[in-house]
């Protein structure tokens, strides 16, 4: 459920006409609501209430500031895979206690820059990750709380871009290696082993791959107890799918989720963190973009509107769906007409849809892209020196941009001439 609906025929977000927003900064610009993104974040703490426990944002998925405030000031986490991801959460006001650091490739300037600010745990995925780690935790005398990321060789039944639970995938450590690799963990200077993190991909629409990895989640601590290891959190990663489109069938309710994971690993006592980034941030924003042209071509028509691929990546990328709807809303019985939804790139992969049944648009009418909010801004590029699109954030009847849309003289003078020229 969202906050984008219709309202005396207009598309809204929360309770400000899209057309509002577009006739002040500008199309294409993506729209988040606050209400939604509260809503998300609530639905998964009430779920694994009463079990000690901490939703991690996955800021990958939308990474503005204002964005992880409106989470942070609710008490989130925050799940960060880069140096830049860290100083956004910290820039958002989230306490490095609630700050965890997952990723397959940190860098020694990226775990100094934790270490020194303050982290929750890192999740570290190799053995040479988990030496440099101590090398440089020991050089500043300080202590790398840690969680190993295993791989439990489940298939996550997703997108084969997406999965990464599977042991010919480049993520975490393989389940049969973790008792070796959690005894060095114990060895090492500078490190102080907490728990087990995993993940196996995103945008999973079932419960089952998520119970299997579970599963061996809670066995594994067990036998990582009988170690010795003081295993105390479990770090389950987040995934969990959203539907993209209304006919397709509803994946499951963090509801079900939290009531899973209290039956595969709530008896062992241990404090829970997850790290859903769609499941917050997807529904919670829409792209808004308006027709340049209406073209017919060879037994079908296009629809070439001002977002393109750059904009929003995941259609070209991933093969990936999107509703779009009109701002305006159609009268009832409009009969569709088929288009082609395109963008002005000079790639036939941009295109957003084909043969998708819209009511007609014509030139200069507003339309939008739903649950665009993942994976969307954090994608998009300049390529064709198209400007990044402005972020807006609403809250009820307001309304305010929260990343700008650079100017051309800010872009052309990122670029340098040599000397010598
Ligand atoms: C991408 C990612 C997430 C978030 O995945 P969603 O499908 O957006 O919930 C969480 N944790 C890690 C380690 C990730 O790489």
């Amino acid at each position: 459920m969202d906050h984008f609906l219709y309202k005396n025929g207009t598309l809204h977000a929360e309770d400000v006409p899209l057309p509002d927003i577009a006739a002040q900064v500008g199309t294409p610009f993506y729209v988040y609501s606050t209400a939604t993104l509260e809503r998300h974040y609530q639905l998964f703490t009430e779920a694994l209430s009463p079990l000690p426990h901490l939703v991690c944002f996955a800021i990958k998925s939308l990474s503005n500031i204002a964005v992880l405030k409106v989470l942070g000031d609710l008490g989130a986490g925050m799940d960060v895979v880069s140096g830049g991801e860290y100083r956004r959460a910290k820039a958002a006001g989230v306490p490095g206690s609630r700050i965890v650091f997952s990723g397959v490739g940190k860098t020694r300037e990226e775990m100094r820059l934790a270490l020194e600010g303050g982290v929750r745990q890192f999740n570290v995925e190799s053995e040479p990750e988990l030496r440099a780690l101590s090398e440089v935790a020991a050089s500043m005398g300080a202590t790398a709380p840690i969680a190993l990321r295993i791989n439990p060789d489940v298939d996550a039944k997703t997108h084969e871009k997406i999965a990464t639970g599977k042991k010919d995938n480049k993520f975490g450590i393989p389940i049969d290696r973790a008792r070796a690799v959690y005894a060095e963990a114990a060895r090492l200077p500078g490190i102080d082993v907490v728990g087990i993190d995993v993940h196996i991909g995103s945008q999973l629409t079932a419960l089952e791959p998520f119970e299997l990895a579970f599963t061996k989640v809670a066995e594994l601590t067990e036998t990582l107890r009988g170690d010795g290891h003081n295993i105390r959190r479990l770090d389950l990663g987040g995934g969990l799918g959203i539907p993209y489109t209304r006919s397709n069938e509803a994946p499951p309710l963090p509801l079900d989720y939290g009531a899973m994971i209290k039956r595969t690993v709530g008896h062992l006592g241990c404090e829970i963190e997850i790290e859903p980034g769609r499941l917050i941030s997807g529904n919670a924003g829409l792209l808004v973009s308006s027709v340049i042209y209406v073209k017919q071509g060879e037994g079908r028509d296009f629809l070439i509107v001002d977002a393109a691929m750059n904009d929003l990546a995941r259609p070209s990328m991933y093969g990936a769906h999107h509703d779009i709807v009109p701002v305006v809303e159609p009268a009832p019985a409009t009969a569709a007409q088929e288009f082609d939804v395109v963008g002005p790139v000079c790639e036939t992969g941009d295109t957003f849809a084909r043969h998708r049944p819209l009511t007609p648009l014509s030139e200069g009418d507003l339309v939008a892209f739903r649950s665009a909010g993942a994976y969307g801004a954090v994608m998009a590029s300049e390529y064709n020196t198209r400007p990044l699109i402005p972020e807006v954030l609403v809250k009820g009847d307001q309304f305010a941009v929260i990343r700008a849309r650079p100017s051309f003289d800010e872009i052309l003078n990122r670029d340098t001439i040599p000397t010598w020229m």
